[in-house]
């Protein structure tokens, strides 16, 4: 099956290329090497680009980063992209730490949802995955968020074998607990500076271990799911258990989304070398009916790209957005 250009309606906005953590299998050697503020859109032009995007038949952004919460003022984006005729889902991608005081802030401008990087339960684990001792703080943002209802929140979980492959169990025990998905990522080397390759776990691997602990996973359909992502509960569950098995099975056809990178960049494929400079044009002159039609050629060539055709295998998630 090949995409139509309808099928695309989801754009990942990487607001910047800056994170306070440092996690091993995404940017170890922290912000070394990202670009100056200068080469890193701003507002208006993020905005400009949603809102042609939007034309094109995108309903659907997330802000990720980076650590988007590190972008300042970025309660202001999320009211000018809330505010996007034909966008109907806003949310965000963040690593907690600082969710906590700004989720009430982040909801009233407009936000409707978050998914929160949580890879450890245990405190030193987390603090090796990541490389600090901030469990507490993502753990309140994850409350606050329930609280002022960003929902439904995701728990989204990179495993590495010699790493955190314990941390599934209490993972899980959390959707039992509290009404979030818990959704295991699979584990993709993307750069010579992210962890061991050998470090891969299939999910299959994942789900093997939670049905030895939990009994078998029933599958369930998650409401306005979208994405890659497949779900499972357990009885008595608050929550559901999701897998995101990027690498082990592909997922080309149903893809759905473009990303736009912190400078300026639209990726057709997170795993393709191809992409396209949208700044250049922003910042020359360029007319909407310009980058319009820019865009309606990345979504036509976005049929293109299968797993096959895209091969890039040295960059930084930490630009792109995951
Ligand atoms: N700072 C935010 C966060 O921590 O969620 C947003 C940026 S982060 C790059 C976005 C997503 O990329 C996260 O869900 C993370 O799990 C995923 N990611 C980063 N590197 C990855 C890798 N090597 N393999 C699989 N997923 C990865």
């Amino acid at each position: 099956m090949r995409y139509s250009m309808n099928n695309v309606d989801y754009l990942r906005v990487s607001v910047t290329d800056r994170c306070n953590l440092r996690c091993i299998y995404c940017n170890p050697l922290g912000d070394h090497g990202r670009r100056d503020r200068e080469g890193i859109l701003d507002f208006d032009e993020i905005q400009r680009v949603v809102r042609l995007c939007a034309a094109c038949g995108v309903r659907k952004v997330r802000l990720t980063g980076g650590e988007p919460l590190m972008c300042r003022n970025v309660a202001d984006l999320v009211g000018r992209l809330a505010a996007v005729t034909g966008i109907e889902d806003l949310s965000l991608t963040t690593n907690g730490v600082f969710l906590g005081p700004m989720a009430a802030q982040l909801r009233a401008a407009g936000l409707k949802r978050v998914n929160i990087s949580l890879d450890a339960v245990d405190r030193q684990c987390y603090r090796r995955m990541t490389g600090f001792d901030l469990l507490p703080q993502v753990l309140d943002g994850l409350h606050k968020a329930l609280e002022v209802g960003l929902t439904p929140v995701r728990l989204n979980c990179v495993v590495m074998k010699d790493r955190n492959l314990a941390q599934v169990i209490p993972l899980v025990e959390m959707a039992l607990r509290l009404p979030v998905s818990v959704r295991f990522i699979e584990y993709c080397p993307t750069s010579r500076v992210t962890g061991r390759a050998e470090d891969y776990v299939p999910n299959a691997e994942i789900r093997r271990i939670i049905e030895v602990h939990f009994g078998p996973l029933q599958s369930i359909v998650v409401p306005d799911a979208g994405g890659p992502a497949v779900y499972f509960t357990t009885p008595n569950a608050a929550g559901a258990i999701g897998f995101i098995s990027g690498r082990s099975s592909m997922f080309c056809d149903n893809c759905s989304r473009l990303r736009l990178s912190s400078d300026g960049k639209i990726k057709p494929c997170l795993h393709a070398d191809q992409c396209y400079d949208v700044r250049g044009l922003l910042r020359g002159g360029a007319s909407d009916e310009t980058i319009r039609k820019l865009i309606q050629e990345i979504l036509r060539e976005k049929s293109r790209y299968t797993r096959i055709t895209s091969t890039a295998e040295d960059f930084l998630m930490q630009s792109i957005g995951g």
